[in-house]
């Protein structure tokens, strides 16, 4: 299933959160959820099983953190490809034909230089590989989010181009600022973003997470965005901005003002729309319930 077809239907509903889903199934705090793909296979499944029961016509493969950097911390970088083929397949098994897969690319978890020590041609090379593995899983497209830095971003689109993606989701994570501006951690603007996503060549653009970011800050990034380009735009929200308890983010807003806030989002342009942290099934059945009866 194509992504792009699919907007062509109306608005696409996304899934919720792997993340908070994955600690829900008692995953530990500094566990590697991305191990699960290899390890927990039934655990993972379950997850996107209950999100295309609620609505979900597109979901995301457990696989953010599944680049050579991040799984270097739990042991794993020589197991990047395993991890990656792993986490489309499971996305696959659950989907069946009438679902998306969107296999899932998160920053590297590191700077490049002259920030940090990481090499462009490495970071490329890298989600080279990773974007080839869930693709060869079965992935219907590459989803690149929750990205701050422009550059990484491009690289990875470029890389997920190099590795044939059939489409190219590029979103990053904004907040906003004390000014009242909207921009990544790295000082990115909406505008910005999707010019730049564009010409790197993705398909669609779009926005996710961000910690202090309402429905109404999303439908600005909405709007920022069609201003840009005609391309499809995804918004993934979080639900609502955490508290902290016990070390842990909790996310408190209802699935019933989760919905409510992204009908809105819909409305001011946005193409697919689903959650990000702290968004559960309910959320997303919801959301496909207000979208597709009003009520
Ligand atoms: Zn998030």
């Amino acid at each position: 299933m194509n992504l792009l077809d699919l907007c062509r239907t109306g608005v696409v509903i996304g899934d919720g959160a792997m993340g908070t889903e994955l600690q829900r199934a008692g995953l530990a705090v500094g566990e590697c959820g991305d191990r699960w793909n290899l390890e927990r296979p039934d655990r993972i499944l379950s997850i996107h099983t209950a999100y295309i029961e609620a609505g979900s016509q597109a979901i995301v493969t457990n696989s953010f953190g599944a680049n050579r950097w991040v799984l270097d911390r739990y042991g794993l970088a020589d197991r990047v490809a395993a991890v990656n083929r792993a986490a489309a397949t499971i996305a696959g098994q659950a989907a069946g034909a009438a679902v998306c897969v969107l296999g899932d690319i998160g920053p590297c978890g590191g700077f490049l230089r002259p920030l940090g020590a990481i090499d462009a041609g490495d970071l490329q090379a890298e989600f080279t590989v990773q974007a080839a593995a869930l693709l060869e899983g079965g992935a219907s497209g590459i989803i690149i989010e929750t990205m701050s830095a422009i550059d990484e971003l491009c690289i990875a689109i470029r890389a997920a181009a190099a590795a044939r993606a059939p489409f190219i989701v590029a979103s990053m994570a904004f907040d906003r600022v004390p000014n009242g501006n909207i921009r990544t951690m790295m000082g990115v603007s909406p505008e910005q973003a999707a010019r730049a996503a564009v010409e790197a060549g993705a398909d669609v653009v779009g926005a996710n997470c961000g910690t202090h970011m309402t429905a109404a800050d999303f439908e600005r990034v909405t709007g920022a965005f069609r201003q840009t380009t005609d391309r499809p735009i995804m918004i993934q929200s979080n639900a609502g901005s955490p508290d902290l308890v016990d070390g842990r983010a909790v996310y408190r807003l209802s699935p019933e003002a989760f919905a409510d806030g992204m009908k809105g989002v819909a409305a001011a342009g946005a193409n697919i729309v689903g959650g990000c942290c702290g968004t559960t099934p309910a959320h997303i059945a919801a959301l496909a319930r207000l979208l597709t009866t009003g009520a």
